[in-house]
């Protein structure tokens, strides 16, 4: 393919500037992976700057020892795709699929294209890190140029020292520093249009990414839409409608909108951190008066990055345990009390509740995923593991760090995790966060007459009140896989079990 002259206008969006860019310059790779935007992109935005046609390219990648895509995130990967190939084709572009090994497809991409330079977004998993790096040096050896860029993260895992030097563990001192100290950058400029002729590839919809016998995703559109389209709009709603309150709603189940819903977006990278930080410090300065609130969530923001500072420095961190002394925990293999867990069959409603929403949504709310997983790590001594398993393959949101310290942090195991003795009684927390009851009367409508007293303990109910509502216990709803006293003496003891290994 010929190098050809390639005109572009170029924006900065904070300065309403126009720039022309004109060159002769041998055409660009820019290689998607989890930053399917055309807004805010460094790699992109370097690629405008630096001159030639841009080949946008995405590499549905195996082997090397990466980790399948679950299920939900495959179906989230197909329609955030679709969304990226079309927002290019309606700038003129092309977006260019392949499917294997990265290693290989990247130079013959190269060799097709007659590609002067390849660029990409950073990723931090050890196996990703590795096939990057392998790229990078085999196409420096043949004169191409190869260059990575921050596109998901507001600061790189290393950028952020504590005063004794080293990575942070804990996490009020991290956010503490981070923001006292960073400010986001001016938003990278986005292409107006593209103008490289394209190539073959692979039809996304061959891919298989969307499920087929049975489609279980039935309920997931209703509530999502992929795409960087979808991700601007849910910021916008959520800081019209959902910032203020953030603080106080947050831990809230059954309040629609007290969380942004921005997880799955960010973690396919449809939008920046940096464009929902600028975002809402915008409103800060402009004077939003409920400003502990936008900071509250921001922290949230940064717990993601925390997640990847701790996911970088230990590249085992997604299997093993961050605290070794877990290794000697007494886990137990219990396969029908982990299935009847995924399935939200625990008879701990708001248990119950949270799995099922996971199932049909392909999300589940933070207060939530941490009881269901204290649950299942603590009550039922079942490895996070296991839980983290089956979080990948359901999450539409599944996120390598967050899900590894999400499961960590409860479990015990993790840096400035919660302590192993602090036990979430699933009880008590659907009582105090799903108070009016109605997260678990949507997700188990089998209770939905049963008056708010009993709620959250059916089995607690007089039989005659279980009558009327309709609930056999046993039948209709499970009774309690254990009962909370049995379940929290258990782990107590294998605690107690722990520690004597360790002092002996
Ligand atoms: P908001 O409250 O609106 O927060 C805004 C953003 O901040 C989120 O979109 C997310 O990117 C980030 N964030 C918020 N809370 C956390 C947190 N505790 N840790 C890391 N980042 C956070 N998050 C994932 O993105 N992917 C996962 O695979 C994942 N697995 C988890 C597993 C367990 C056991 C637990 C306890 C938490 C997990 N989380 C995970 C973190 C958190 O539950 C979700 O990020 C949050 O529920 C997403 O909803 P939201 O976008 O409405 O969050």
């Amino acid at each position: 393919m010929q190098a050809r002259i390639w005109i572009v206008t170029v924006h900065t969006s904070s300065e309403g500037a126009v720039a022309l860019a004109a060159s002769n310059k041998k055409p660009v790779i820019v290689w998607f992976r989890n930053d399917l935007r055309l807004n805010d992109h460094a790699a992109l935005a370097a690629a405008m700057e630096r001159g030639g046609d841009i080949y946008p390219v995405y590499i549905l990648e195996d082997g090397a020892n990466l980790r399948a895509r679950g299920g939900a995130s495959k179906w989230w990967l197909d329609k955030s795709l679709k969304s990226l190939r079309s927002d290019i084709s309606e700038k003129g572009g092309k977006l260019i699929c392949r499917c294997g090994d990265a290693r290989k497809i990247i130079p013959e991409l190269v060799d097709e294209i007659g590609a002067g330079a390849v660029y990409w977004g950073r990723r931090y998993g050890k196996p990703e890190r590795e096939i990057d790096s392998s790229i990078k040096s085999a196409l420096t050896d043949d004169g191409i140029e190869a260059k990575s860029f921050n596109t998901c993260l507001l600061t790189e895992p290393w950028s952020y020292e504590t005063t004794s030097g080293g990575y942070y563990k804990v996490f009020t001192p991290y956010w503490k520093s981070v923001k006292a100290t960073y400010s986001a950058p001016s938003p990278f400029s986005t292409p107006e249009s593209f103008s490289g002729a394209g190539i073959d590839g692979d039809r996304i919809e061959d891919w298989g990414l969307h499920p087929e016998n049975p489609d279980w995703s039935e309920g997931f559109s209703d509530l999502w839409q992929p795409g960087e389209a979808g991700a601007k709009e849910r910021l916008s709603d959520f800081l019209d409608d959902g910032l203020r309150s953030y603080k106080t709603a947050r831990d809230r189940p059954d309040i629609s909108n007290g969380t942004s819903g921005l997880s799955p977006h960010l973690a396919h990278g449809e939008i920046s951190p940096a464009q929902i930080w600028r975002s809402v410090t915008g409103r800060i300065n402009r004077g939003l008066k409920e400003d502990d609130s936008a900071w509250t969530f921001l922290s949230e923001v940064v717990w993601r990055e925390f997640s990847y500072v701790l996911y970088y420095h230990n590249p085992d961190f997604g299997w093993e345990n961050y605290n070794k002394k877990f290794d000697e925990m007494p886990w137990r293999k219990n396969k029908s009390a982990l299935e009847a867990w995924q399935d939200g069959q625990t008879g701990y409603p708001i248990v119950d509740a949270g799995l099922r929403q996971l199932w049909h949504t392909g999300w589940m709310h933070n207060r939530v995923r941490m009881i269901v997983a204290s649950l299942l790590t603590k009550h039922l001594l079942i490895h996070w593991r296991d839980g983290e398993t089956w979080f990948w393959d359901t999450l539409v949101d599944a996120d390598p760090a967050s899900n590894a310290a999400g499961w960590q942090w409860t479990a015990g195991s993790g840096a400035d995790a919660s302590p192993y003795f602090r036990i979430f009684n699933p009880i008590t927390q659907g009582q105090k966060f799903d108070e009016t009851g109605k997260y678990v009367r949507k997700w188990c409508p089998e209770l939905k007459d049963l008056p708010g007293k009993y709620l959250h303990a059916p089995w607690e109910a007089p039989s005659d009140v279980l009558e009327k509502a309709g609930v056999k216990l046993g039948d209709t709803y499970p009774k309690p896989i254990i009962k909370h006293a049995e379940g929290r003496q258990k782990a107590l003891d294998a605690w107690d079990t722990l520690k004597e290994k360790q002092d002996a």
